[in-house]
């Protein structure tokens, strides 16, 4: 099978798993891009400037936004995060597999522009479960912690404009079923060029 692009991407509640998933599926495959996007929110501990965001002021936002050079954006728990277009782009023009790690309002917007992508629902175990792991990180303050975790019932019902459910209960089970969701994907028949397959036969000398 030739290389294929694909878009995948991921949404969930914050603190349900999916950064970290992105992470261990961009390890495994190396020959995986992961989108990094534009935020205006500050950095937290451990995270790399241009590795997991390109952190930016909310003037130099605009001004992307301006320039055409996000494909989506949005205002997501206060702060702006926006999609580089570039990197879509790349995953096209290369034939590679990108990641993208959005809310559900930019999941949206990507199939609404690639209908070909592929959306992945995280959901947490049990909301007691999505609240522990929300403190565990503690990346923030709680303040913000609980507007995250009062917009995860809003966040859940665009569930079903999604293609697929991931309960992220055991870490290398979800991250082996993504996986397996990219595998699958990348055998429907409609990114499958018949034309090219075709084409391979009369280079063998059968005649069609
Ligand atoms: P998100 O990107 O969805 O906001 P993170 O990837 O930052 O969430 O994960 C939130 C916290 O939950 C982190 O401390 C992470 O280590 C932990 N975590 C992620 N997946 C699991 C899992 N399957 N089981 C237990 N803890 C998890
Ligand atoms: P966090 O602050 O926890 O890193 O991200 C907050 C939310 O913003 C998460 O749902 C994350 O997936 C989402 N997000 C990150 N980058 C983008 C982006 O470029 N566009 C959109 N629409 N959402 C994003």
């Amino acid at each position: 099978m030739g290389k294929k692009p694909l878009l995948l991407v991921i949404s969930s509640p914050s603190g349900t798993g999916k950064t970290t998933i992105a992470k261990k599926l961009l390890s495994r495959n190396p020959d995986f891009i992961k989108s990094v996007s534009f935020t205006t929110r500050d950095r937290r501990k451990g995270e790399g400037e241009g590795k997991d965001y390109s952190f930016i002021s909310e003037e130099e936002f605009l001004k992307k936004i301006k320039k055409g050079e996000l494909v989506e954006w949005a205002q997501v728990y206060g702060f702006y995060y926006g999609t580089p277009i570039k990197f879509i782009r790349k995953a096209l023009r290369e034939k590679r597999i990108l990641l993208l790690v959005l809310d559900v309002k930019g999941g949206l917007a990507i199939k609404r522009k690639y209908p070909q992508s592929v959306l992945v629902f995280m959901l947490p175990p049990t909301f007691t479960e999505l609240k522990r792991r929300m403190r565990k990180r503690g990346a923030e303050v709680k303040s913000q912690q609980d507007i995250r975790l009062n917009a995860a019932l809003k966040e859940i019902r665009f569930l079903s404009n999604y293609d697929y459910v991931v309960v992220n209960s055991d870490l290398n089970e979800s991250v082996n079923l993504i996986q397996s969701i990219i595998l699958t994907e990348l055998h429907k028949t409609s990114r499958f060029n018949l034309e090219n397959w075709e084409k391979s036969l009369s280079y063998k000398g059968i005649k069609r």
